[in-house]
Formats: C-alpha cells, structure tokens, sequence
C-alpha cells in the first residue's frame, strides 16, 4: 500500500495517512447529506434455528450508497459516523426503519421472528436512548418482544456498571439485548453475568476456520458452554460452509447466520426468500 514516490520509510508512511484522513474526510462530508439524499437502506439477513432450520430472526444491516462514493461499506463509515456526531441521527433513523419493516410484515402475516438492530457506541451511551427505543416501538405499534439490540462486547465492557445500567432500562421495556462480535474483546466474566442479555453472538472469526483450526474449534466449544451455564442463547455469524453448520450444531449453538443460508437481502428480497421456503415447506 506504500506509495512509490517517497524517498524514505517516513513520507510513505505520511502520505499513506494523508489518504487515509482525505478519504475520511470525505467519507464525513457525504455522510451529512446520506438521509436527507436517500442514500441510506436497510438490508436484512435472516437468523435460523440450528436445530429446523426455521428463521427466527433477521439482523437489520445498513448499506450506503453515494452517487460518487459508490457503496461505503459500514465497517467503513460507521466509525467516522461515530467520530463525527452523525451517528445518533443515523441510529435512530435504522431503528425506527426496522421497526417499521418487522411491523410491516407482522401485518401482512409473516410468520414471527425477532428483529435484530445493531447499536453503536455512542448511541447506547446517550441518556435517552430507553426512551427513545420506547417511544419507536410506540409510534410503530410493535411490541417489544419482536426487537433485540446488538450492542459489540467491546462497547459493553468500556464502562461495565454503566452498561448494567443502560441494559436493566431496555429490560424493563422488555426489550431484548445480545452481545455482537463475543469472544474478541476483553470480557470480564463476572460482568457479564450481571448484564441483563439475552444471547452472545460468536463473533465470525472463530467461524471462520472452524473446520480446520483446534483452537477456534476450542473457543466456540467454550463460549457455547460459558453461555449455556449462565442461561443465555448463542447464535454463530459468519456461517458459510456446512462443515461449520455441522460442527455448531454438535456443540449445541442455538442458531446460524451466515452466507449459507442467505446474504443480507434487501426488504423485497427477504419476503421472496421467506415466500419460497413456505412453499416449498407446503408442497
Ligand atoms: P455485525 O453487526 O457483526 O454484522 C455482521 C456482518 O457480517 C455484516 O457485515 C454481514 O453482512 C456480515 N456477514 C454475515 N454473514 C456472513 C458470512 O457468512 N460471511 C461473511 N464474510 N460475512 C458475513 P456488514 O453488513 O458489512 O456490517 C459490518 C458491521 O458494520 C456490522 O457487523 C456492524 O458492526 C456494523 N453495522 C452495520 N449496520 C449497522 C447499523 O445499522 N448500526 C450500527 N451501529 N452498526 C452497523
Ligand atoms: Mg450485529
Ligand atoms: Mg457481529
Ligand atoms: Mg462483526
């Protein structure tokens, strides 16, 4: 990635960064407009039951998509959301979107699941957010047993007793909380069995080589137990391959995300993709 023009190790490493702040500045300039432009979407990828195989949930992911930018991937433009303040709007934005969907297909008569939102740092840390979760689920009409929030371990363990805190409200709202990414960051045990959740989701890089590596297939035996022995579900992401499916299934993981299944699929998408299974289940 270097660039060639430097006379030594320093400038390229300077000029290295100084694409990097010029792409991220423009990153945050075209975020400013991304609402108000209609360039944001949600996608959704389903959750399946390890065991029948049934959808159970479905994890709302935002897409991007600017008009000289092309598609920014989130892993991309949600930090700089976060760095620049825009992350709230945006948040709140995804949040009342899904909720507005899972009301959508309720109502037409789609067979229940939970709806999966991701939560960022900053959002989760915002004194108001209870109320606003609260107050989506209210204006939306959906009740609060069809919404989990995502929220990555690493925003959880920043500030343990505040995270109880924060968490104990979303309970009482009967709102659902799971662990995103679990098994990357540090994790003080003896928190998380004071956190009000619900589910740790095993994060992709332990799946990943399943199949091949005694280590990871150590870890995700161990998180499966850690979860079971504290009472919580467990789902594995990132699940591509049946030799993954095969071995979360012989450790007792409740459930399976992953590009086996099905992608992230857009509103329309996800219906024709349920649509089919149910006929193919009738026929
Ligand atoms: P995440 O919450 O851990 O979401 C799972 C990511 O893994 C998604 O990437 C999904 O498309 C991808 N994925 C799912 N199955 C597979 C698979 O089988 N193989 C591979 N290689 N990847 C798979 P995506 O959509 O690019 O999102 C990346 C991250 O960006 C998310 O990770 C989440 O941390 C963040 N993100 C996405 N949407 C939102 C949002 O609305 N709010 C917040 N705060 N963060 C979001
Ligand atoms: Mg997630
Ligand atoms: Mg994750
Ligand atoms: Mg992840």
């Amino acid at each position: 990635r270097a660039k060639q023009n430097g006379r030594n190790g320093y400038s390229f490493f300077t000029s290295d960064l100084e694409d990097e702040a010029v792409r991220r500045l423009q990153i945050i300039n075209a975020l400013r407009h991304a609402l108000e432009n209609h360039e944001l979407s949600v996608h959704y990828q389903p959750q399946f039951d390890a065991r029948d195989g049934c959808i159970v949930g479905a994890e709302a992911l935002l897409r991007w998509q600017h008009p000289a930018l092309g598609a920014v991937s989130p892993a991309e433009f949600i930090p700089a959301a976060e760095e620049s303040g825009l992350m709230l709007p945006i948040g709140e934005w995804v949040l009342r979107q899904a909720v507005r969907q899972m009301k959508a297909w309720l109502d037409q008569g789609m067979q229940p699941f939970v709806m999966a939102v991701n939560l960022s740092a900053t959002q989760f840390r915002h004194p108001d957010l209870p109320q606003l979760v609260a107050s989506i689920l209210q204006q939306e009409q959906l009740a609060p047993e069809y919404l989990e929030l995502e929220l990555t371990e690493g925003a959880a363990m920043h500030d343990p007793p505040a995270a109880i805190a924060v968490m104990d409200r979303l309970h009482e709202r009967g709102v659902r909380m799971a662990i995103d990414d679990f098994g990357i960051a540090y994790s003080s045990l003896s928190y998380l069995k004071k956190f009000k959740i619900y589910k740790l989701k095993i994060d992709q890089s332990f799946v990943h080589d399943i199949g091949s590596d005694p280590e990871d297939r150590a870890i995700v035996a161990a998180i499966i137990n850690l979860a079971r022995g504290l009472g919580l579900r467990t789902i594995a992401e990132g699940v591509e391959h049946p030799a993954q499916l095969e071995y979360l299934r012989a450790q007792g993981c409740d459930e399976i995300q992953g590009f086996y299944y099905s992608r992230p699929l857009t509103a329309a998408q996800f219906e024709a993709f349920v649509l089919e299974r149910e006929e193919r289940r009738v026929a």
